[in-house]
């Protein structure tokens, strides 16, 4: 069972241009901007523009093209700030034991310096 999606989540209102953000890259798929409380010199977000909770909704609901524009969308964003090479780090919460605390599917991207061990 999928959680229904909350229209107020913060990130639903970024979408619809209610909130101010700091955007890296949009397409028609995907938006991504810097997080407001960074966690490493580049924290961003990227999130798909279709109204998903989680990667199990967004895997069960979303459209082939839907994915993959978000997918290239992330890559996008390492690419265009040259964390290939020295490499970055992605990250979803998912839920309540993963932390989510917001019910917008994203992607935290981690990057600019070492960002040592994985945490669980
Ligand atoms: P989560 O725990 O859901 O994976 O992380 C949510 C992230 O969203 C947090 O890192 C938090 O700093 C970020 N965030 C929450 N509210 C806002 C906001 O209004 N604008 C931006 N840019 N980031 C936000």
């Amino acid at each position: 069972a999928t959680l229904p999606y909350d229209d107020q989540n913060v990130f639903a209102k970024i979408l619809r241009g209610e909130i101010p953000n700091r955007t890296v890259y949009e397409d028609e798929w995907a938006l991504a901007f810097h997080d407001i409380n960074p966690q490493a010199p580049l924290h961003v977000l990227v999130i798909p523009k279709g109204a998903y909770v989680s990667w199990d909704d967004f895997s069960a609901r979303a459209l082939d093209e839907e994915i993959a524009g978000f997918v290239r969308a992330v890559g996008h964003v390492a690419r265009a700030h040259d964390l290939v090479v020295p490499g970055y780090r992605l990250l979803a919460n998912v839920g309540g034991h993963g932390h989510q605390e917001v019910p917008h599917l994203h992607v935290h991207l981690f990057g600019g310096r070492p960002l040592g061990p994985m945490l669980a």
